[in-house]
């Protein structure tokens, strides 16, 4: 048999990042066969500047408004981003196809291996069957009014039932938003079977916490512009959003929490008192973080609580690229303080234990097959800055 020998100047396993002595050994196809020390890999060992680490995991992205890339400007604000979305993201299907199709390739070419995906609706099914990255589909419904709930669930349902033919292990029914999503549209979610892994995009700017805490702020003007009377059904229940929609989720899950940026050690508290969130994941998508708001989540508060870290890109909407590298490098700037080892982890092995793809995928455990990745460019001290680059070798 034919083996690839790979040598960086730093091997990271997807837990643990090893000096150079390490080799790691893969068959022919990338399927990992050891990692042995430098004296017993023998001879051509490809040698590689920089890390050699496991296929990176994008676990929040939107596919399908890839065509909106740089249509939106920076820094509105979150409900006037979202009234932006909601006005242009109409375009052709061969506009959409197109701009999927090349966002793909980029997320490929900078490392990434699987993406944890929303989609409101099917278009892009079509690109996901081709197979070139594996994705779980968060097929997401939103409507605030109860008069709506039944109709959008029925319809939400008809995408979840095309998407989970073909990805049965990989397909979940998910809420948008606390501010998007009814009490009635919760129960009809919590109700579906076979529904244990969830997404919910959570406090991504201080109005959220302030139309549930007091019923102020701009998400009147969101339903206000978008003609729901929001006043014959909506009391504001004297609690930060997390905390409100918390108690609707009664079935055992995993719940990927998307942004955080405004969430608390109160929040935190609620959440690890609760036997239904059995695992809450935090997904930093902290570029588009900065796009929207201009702020980062408090990423110190969820280290000090142990808090389960995975990133996400988001989507060209709110970002200039889908890219876990360019993620982990605006961390790293920000956050100098934390070690590049945790965030290689919540980029790799992290990522795919939230997705459910760690048997296969997120670190060079002998007989997965992660995808095989570069970072050059490090500084003298081997941590990543705004000029690495991360490339995919196998
Ligand atoms: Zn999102």
């Amino acid at each position: 048999m034919a083996y690839n020998k790979f040598r960086g100047d730093y091997l990271f396993t997807g837990t643990t990042l090893l000096d150079n002595s390490n080799i790691l050994i893969t068959n022919e196809e990338g399927v990992i066969i050891n990692i042995a020390p430098i004296a017993d890999a023998g001879d051509d060992v490809q040698t590689f500047e920089g890390i050699i680490t496991p296929g990176f995991i994008n676990c929040h992205c939107h596919l399908e408004l890839s065509h909106m890339k740089g249509l939106i400007p920076e820094h509105t604000g979150l409900v006037q981003f979202i009234l932006a979305i909601l006005k242009q993201r109409h375009a052709t299907e061969d506009e959409i196809f197109t701009a999927m199709q090349q966002a793909e390739e980029s997320m490929l070419q900078t490392g990434i291996i699987a993406v944890g995906d929303i989609s409101n609706n099917s278009l892009s099914f079509p690109q996901k069957q081709k197979g070139k990255l594996q994705y779980h589909n968060f097929i997401e419904v939103s409507g605030f009014s109860p008069a709506v709930a039944q109709m959008r669930f029925d319809a939400a349902m008809d995408v979840y039932n095309t998407f989970k033919k073909y990805f049965p292990n990989h397909t979940s029914l998910v809420p948008h938003a606390p501010y998007s999503v009814s009490k009635e549209l919760f129960g009809l979610i919590d109700n579906l079977k076979d529904n244990p892994l969830s997404s919910i995009h959570n406090q991504e700017t201080p109005d959220e916490n302030l139309f549930f805490l007091s019923g102020e702020g701009q998400f009147n003007l969101l339903y206000e512009t978008i003609g729901v009377d929001i006043k014959p059904f909506y009391n504001p229940s004297g609690k930060t959003s997390l905390q409100t929609i918390l108690p609707l989720i009664s079935k055992p899950q995993k719940l990927l929490l998307v942004h955080d940026t405004f969430t608390s050690q109160s929040d935190i508290d609620v959440m690890k008192a609760l036997s239904s969130v059995q695992q809450a994941i935090f997904c930093l998508c902290v570029n588009a973080n900065l796009y929207i708001e201009n702020k980062l989540p408090p990423i110190d508060l969820f280290l000090q609580n142990s808090c389960n870290i995975v990133l996400g890109t988001d989507s060209l909407a709110s970002n200039y690229q889908l890219s876990i590298m360019s993620e982990m490098i605006t961390i790293s700037q920000h956050f100098p303080h934390i070690p590049l080892q945790s965030i290689l982890q919540w980029a790799t092995i992290n990522g795919a234990k939230a997705l459910e793809m760690d048997n296969e995928l997120g670190s060079f455990q002998a007989g997965k097959k992660p995808g095989i990745v570069n970072i050059t460019g490090l500084t003298k001290d081997g941590n990543i800055y705004k000029e690495s680059k991360a490339k995919r070798i196998l």
